[in-house]
């Protein structure tokens, strides 16, 4: 069985001792690799490295990182049917979801190519008697990240391309559960010309999180996961002095208004409920509809077209969506729609025995609706993370709104209408 390493100072770095973590097809349910869990020693090989590599890379001059980063991006862009294979592999997704997420990662590089003109400083001249002030932009040294298991490429190049850019040196510590893209990303920037030790790569879990978290020459933390652990990083590693930026959970409104473009409405539902399972931080996850009528075009709509939905294997591509990552989570979403059912929420559309022939023993979750969700509800407080919707309805925009606004979770909001007569 393929082994899954760490990338470090360049090359592969193994240690076979480590305990090993499973790496599913989630499509068809089966191991395909096992990836290494980092220990306290080997992410404090990657640290070291990112650590020495600093001192070169911190004084490249700003235009020469910039010039490695151009490359990267146009080898980014040769690889990605690859990188968009390893993605689909591992997570699920479809391979145009797999191809829209690194494209999104790419613009990240492409912006830090520009960064040059950001890390300008300033002068001030007599701010007291005799007295000039300048300011510079001076890197911070070895920043780490840490990103979740729905977008392995693009999380990431939310992080190390602007990192890099400053002039800082990073240690990633992607998902353990598809991590053989974030893996790749890393030899395809050595190709590019990033020296080694810039850009290291440590898989792991929590003794790897926790020792990048404690080590006190990582200046600079960015997390991007569920709720609770990103509260458990930015405590622990403000705790320890560094900066820490953490982003969680979500659970994202559509308000629909009583003008709302049918057509339009239901289709933008359909892609951002059911669109890679609804495993995205911007999934839309519950739908508002102000007014009964309103609610009643749009359900009829919705039942209409989510029944033309294909739910497959990222290998065929007509499938609209793909299946759950993991057999735990699989099994989580499962229980979520039990729960809905039994708090009286009415199952409109019941994902739950979806079988996909010849993928039987895949994670598959048919796209599931629910109607008459109640803000006290499980299903409505909490994130679901697949292709499940609630359906609830208000008397008016300022009660939707308030919905969205009261929200723990609300990460973003929609609201559809055509007068665009909303305060
Ligand atoms: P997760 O929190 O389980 O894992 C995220 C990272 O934390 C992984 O690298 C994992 O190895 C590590 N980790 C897990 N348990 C840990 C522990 N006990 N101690 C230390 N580290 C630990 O998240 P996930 O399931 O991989 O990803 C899904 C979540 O990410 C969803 O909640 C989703 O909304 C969120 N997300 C948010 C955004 C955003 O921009 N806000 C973007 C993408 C995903």
């Amino acid at each position: 069985m393929k082994t899954i390493s760490h990338f470090i100072d360049g090359k592969i770095y193994s240690d076979s001792k480590s305990r090993k973590g499973p790496i599913f097809n989630p499509a068809i349910g089966e191991q395909i690799a096992e990836v290494e869990l980092g220990t306290k020693a080997t992410v404090e090989k990657a640290i070291e490295s990112s650590s020495k590599a600093f001192i070169t890379w911190s004084k490249t001059t700003p235009i020469n990182r910039a010039r490695i980063l151009s490359k990267y991006k146009d080898l980014l862009i040769k690889n990605m049917e690859e990188l968009a294979v390893m993605v689909s592999e591992q997570h699920g997704k479809t391979i145009a979801d797999a191809k829209g997420s690194i494209q999104r990662g790419i613009e990240v590089v492409e912006y830090a190519t520009g960064i040059t003109d950001s890390l300008k400083g300033d002068h001030s001249t007599s701010v007291g008697t005799n007295v000039d002030s300048h300011t510079l932009r001076q890197p911070l040294g070895v920043c780490a990240g840490i990103t979740p298991f729905n977008f392995p490429a693009m999380v990431p190049m939310w992080m190390y391309p602007v990192s890099i850019a400053c002039g800082n040196t990073f240690v990633l510590k992607p998902s353990e559960k598809d991590p053989s893209c974030p893996m790749r990303l890393a030899e395809i920037a050595i190709e590019a010309g990033l020296p080694a030790g810039v850009l290291n790569v440590v898989n792991g879990d929590k003794e790897a999180v926790d020792t990048l978290l404690e080590n006190k020459t990582v200046q600079a933390i960015s997390f991007v996961g569920s709720t609770p652990i990103a509260e458990y990083v930015y405590h622990t590693g403000t705790k320890n002095n560094k900066r820490v930026q953490a982003l969680g959970g979500a659970k994202n409104h559509m308000v629909i208004m009583p003008d709302a473009d049918v057509n339009k409405t239901t289709d933008a539902i359909i892609g951002s409920a059911f669109g890679s399972a609804g495993e995205r931080c911007m999934a839309i996850s519950v739908a508002v509809c102000v007014g009964k009528q309103t609610k009643e075009k749009i359900k009829t709509k919705l039942l209409e077209e989510t029944a033309k939905l294909n739910v497959g294997p990222y290998t065929d591509e007509k499938s609209d969506f793909g299946p759950l990552n993991n057999k735990a989570h699989f099994e989580k979403v499962l229980g979520y729609i039990d729960t809905g059912e039994k708090e009286g929420a009415k199952l409109l559309s019941d994902g739950r025995n979806f079988k996909k022939q010849g993928y039987e023993n895949g994670y598959f979750v048919g796209p599931t609706i629910f109607d008459d969700v109640k803000p006290e509800m499980k299903i409505y407080k909490e994130e679901i993370f697949g292709p499940v919707l609630s359906m609830m309805t208000t008397e008016t925009y300022e009660e939707a709104l308030k919905l969205v606004n009261d929200h723990e979770l609300g990460n973003g909001a929609a609201v559809f209408t055509k007068s665009g007569n909303i305060a």
